[in-house]
């Protein structure tokens, strides 16, 4: 459920809780209301029937009033005496006829009937006592006339041969003057359905008329109501169950009725039925008009919600989209910031989030595209750059020239007087390149270390040549940093487009290639040249060549001697592995050694010559030439997690003694992961091989790092050795590298032995074995046996070796 949805269903339970309630309250109010209303017109009908049953009476009074003076009545009474009771009922029956009467009763002093008019249908009453003698009193209205104090009513209604009967005396005196009364006149007038309708004609409300039957219970004698109701009435016999003076609601046939008990006299009762329904009419005309009252309110006030809601959630619903397109990097989102309350709150948060990640944004931006130190667009800059000036040089034909800039001996600079001298002369390094990039309108950029890139337009070999004339210039001599005078000289690679290439990657790396030649031969600048390129299509075609070299059967083992310089003795040679190439011939090992170590072919061809030369030995120990076998290892070889595990089984194999072998790998290789390196050492080490550490002190290590590793030995790289009898401060170096050697209990082995001084300054300060060309360039197999056979009898290095 979302907001707008819960704002919606929110209003809606209150709004029908609220009109609910007061449909509730409403209806009840106005139910008891109009009940109370048709109670009290209820009882105002109670009034009427009463007056009318006093005005009958008075009427009927009157009738007989008139009835006893009348003469010709008197004559037809009294001239056939007591004899004749057939004509005097005539009489009376012919007068009653006249006062609308429906019986006349002539009783004697005694009580007793004389004549009785009476109803053909039921039996007569003459000669019997007169029911109801209280009523015989002279003065009647003294009597009757006030309505007793419980509200009961006083004219006299009795239940007379099966009807109830509104009954009058009157007293009769003959003569007309005499003292006391004759006889007494008694005129009835019957309540029956009629007079129920009429009664309800004039007060409204239907009536009902009940009196005690023969048998001493409740009977229905006349009622206005309809058949099916009125057979209810009589069933439930309520009139005495009703309370009088107050009206009930009570149901009938299945309607409601508000019902009020009458008592009209000592056995008549009439009871007031109004149907509930009519009153209640407009009370349920109210009641819907309320309903639908409620129905439009709970419209409108839905609509009203609905539009809260929409002017809650929309402008939630516009920061939403707009961190939606925040998200999606577009940072000119309009938010609703004017709003007011906690939504505008929130949303100027928002703008002022959108406006510092736009800044950061943008700052990030130039970062990606400049040098933090010099300003100089960097490398992602310098290669968008490029790729427009190709597309414009390829329109116009023209050629552009790439030259790389290295910086020469930088790190140098940088370890000697600190990044902080060296951050400050990269900085005035880029300043001149930048004066030359005006002068000469080319784009110069800084590629990350002490490596910069100038791209310019190259028409031709002269103008190129002019260009990177003065870059030098600009480069080289002397610069004076905080009291510092530092040489300067740089390294510049050039690169041709399209000539040598025809997107910014190709020409950055060839550039790169040039750059590094004119660095190894110290040129200054280096145009590119494939012939150098270790990329290039010709080197990749020899590393796939070198792959197919074994196969081939074109790899080949020298061995080189050492030799002991105490005893000039000979017990081990260097293993050198040679390559003939079928169309190039002879490739020189540092260059296809080098080849196969970016290939991954290096741990095959350790493989080869490790398998060769433990089978070559085995050969010459077998011809009781016992000699040791010093195998060059890469970087590479020692990060291969099987190494140490092959090499026990070739020696298992070959049933070739461990101590036999010794493996040289120089520091560097060791350093690239030192763990892995340490733990195969020491596998193999403990298998009883040695190892040596080649080309010691080109790397960076100090001899009490190698105390970590299980060396036997150092060899001092050739440079230092070839170059001791020229320099006092190398020989020197090379004295102290082998005292400190002999001290951490390692052998020392000097290489790169050219000529007899070499030999003899090596001997002089103590250093352990000497190789080189004055001693034996690498021999094949055959040709290292006639060499030791020609120094006069093999010779056993076994002695050595075992120690
Ligand atoms: P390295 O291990 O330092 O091998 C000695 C190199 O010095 C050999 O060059 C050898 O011919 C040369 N040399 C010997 N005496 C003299 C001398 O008096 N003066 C001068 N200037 N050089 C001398 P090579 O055979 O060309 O091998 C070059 C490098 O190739 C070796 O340097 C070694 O690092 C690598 N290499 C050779 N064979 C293998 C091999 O089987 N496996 C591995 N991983 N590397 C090898
Ligand atoms: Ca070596
Ligand atoms: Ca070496």
């Amino acid at each position: 459920m979302n907001l707008r949805q819960r704002i919606l269903a929110l209003v809606l339970v209150l709004l029908l809780l609220v009109l609910g309630v007061t449909l509730a309250i409403v209806s009840r109010v106005t139910y008891r209301h109009t009940l109370e209303r048709s109670s009290e017109e209820l009882v105002a009908s109670q009034r009427m029937l009463v007056d009318s049953l006093w005005t009958r009476d008075g009427s009927l009074r009157e009738a007989a009033g008139t009835l006893a003076k009348d003469d010709a009545l008197r004559q037809a009474i009294f001239a056939g005496g007591e004899a004749e009771p057939e004509s005097m009922q005539l009489a009376l029956d012919n007068h009653r006829r006249r006062t609308n009467a429906d019986s006349a009763l002539l009783v004697d002093l005694d009580g007793v009937i004389l004549v009785d008019t009476g109803d053909s249908a039921r039996e007569t009453l003459r000669g019997k006592p007169f029911p109801f003698p209280d009523l015989l009193v002279a003065d009647a209205t003294a009597v009757e006339a006030s309505p007793t104090p419980n509200g009961t009513f006083s004219p006299r209604l009795v239940t007379l041969r099966g009807r109830i009967v509104q009954l009058v005396c009157v007293p009769y005196y003959v003569p007309v003057s005499a003292p006391r009364p004759s006889l007494w006149l008694i005129l009835g007038r019957n309540l029956d359905e009629s007079w129920a309708r009429a009664i309800r004609e004039l007060v409204g409300v239907d009536v009902s008329l009940l009196g005690a039957n023969a048998g001493g219970g409740q009977s229905l004698f006349a009622s206005s109501l309809p058949i099916a109701v009125r057979a209810a009435l009589t069933a439930e016999s309520t009139a005495h169950d009703l309370p009088s003076g107050s009206p009930q609601v009570r149901e009938l046939a299945g309607e409601e009725y508000l019902s009020l008990s009458v008592p009209l006299g000592d056995s008549v009762a009439a009871v007031l039925d109004r149907p509930t329904a009519a009153a209640l009419l407009d009370y349920r005309k109210l009641v819907g008009s309320f309903a639908w009252i409620a129905l439009l309110a709970a419209v409108l006030a839905l609509a009203g919600a609905w539009e809260l809601a929409h002017s809650v959630t929309r402008p939630i619903r516009s920061l939403e989209q707009a961190a939606r397109r925040i998200a999606a990097g577009d940072y000119a989102a309009a938010l609703p910031i004017d709003e007011a309350g906690e939504v505008g709150g929130l949303a100027r948060e928002f703008d002022a989030m959108q406006r510092s990640v736009r800044a950061r944004e943008a700052a990030i931006q130039h970062l990606a595209f400049h040098d933090e130190l010099t300003g100089l667009p960097n490398r992602n800059e310098f290669r968008a750059d490029l790729a427009r000036r190709i597309s414009v040089a390829t329109r116009e034909h023209a050629q552009l020239a790439v030259a790389l800039i290295d910086v020469d001996r930088f790190q140098d600079i940088n370890d000697a007087l600190g990044h902080h001298v060296g951050d400050h002369l990269l900085l005035a390094l880029a300043q001149r390149l930048r004066e030359v990039a005006l002068r000469r309108g080319l784009l110069v950029a800084r590629l990350g270390g002490d490596e910069f890139a100038v791209v310019f337009p190259a028409p031709g070999l002269p103008e190129t040549r002019a260009v990177i004339a003065e870059i030098e210039t600009a480069l080289g001599g002397s610069t004076e940093i905080e009291e510092v005078r530092i040489d300067v000289s740089a390294s510049v690679g050039v690169a041709l487009f399209p000539e040598h290439g025809g997107d910014p990657a190709t020409l950055l790396r060839r550039a790169e290639v040039a750059m590094y030649a004119a660095k190894k031969r110290h040129t200054g600048t280096a145009f590119y040249d494939p012939a150098q390129d270790p990329h290039s299509v010709e080197r990749l075609s020899l590393a796939g060549d070198l792959r197919r070299a074994i196969a081939n059967d074109e790899l080949r083992l020298a061995f080189q001697p050492k030799i002991d310089l105490a005893s000039d003795e000979v017990g081990e040679v260097e293993v050198l592995l040679r390559w003939t190439h079928p169309r190039l011939g002879q490739v020189p090992p540092a260059e296809f050694i080098a080849l196969a170590e970016r290939t991954g072919a290096i741990r095959e061809i350790t493989g080869w010559v490790l398998d060769h030369a433990i089978a070559q030995a085995s050969a010459w120990r077998r011809e009781g030439l016992d000699l040791v076998i010093a195998v060059n290892l890469s970087a590479l070889d020692l990060l291969h997690a099987e190494f140490a595990e092959r090499l026990r089984g070739r020696l298992a194999a070959a049933e070739f003694p461990a101590d036999r072998l010794i493996l040289e790998l120089t520091e560097s290789s060791v350093m690239e992961d030192p763990q892995t390196a340490l733990r195969l050492l020491d596998e193999v080490t403990a298998m009883g091989v040695r190892i040596s550490v080649d080309d010691f002190g080109t790397g960076y290590s100090s001899l009490a790092q190698l105390q970590r590793l299980p060396v036997r030995e150092i060899k001092v790289d050739r440079s230092f050795v070839l170059e001791m009898t020229r320099s006092n401060e190398v020989a020197q170096i090379v004295r102290s590298t082998i005292e400190l050697g002999h001290n951490l209990g390692l052998r020392v082995v000097g290489e790169g032995v050219e000529n007899e001084q070499t030999l003899a300054a090596l001997r002089d300060i103590g250093c352990d074995f000497a190789q080189g060309y004055f001693v034996s360039p690498p021999l094949s197999a055959p040709d290292l046996r006639r060499w030791l056979e020609s120094r006069g009898g093999v010779v056993a290095g076994a002695s050595e070796a075992a120690s």
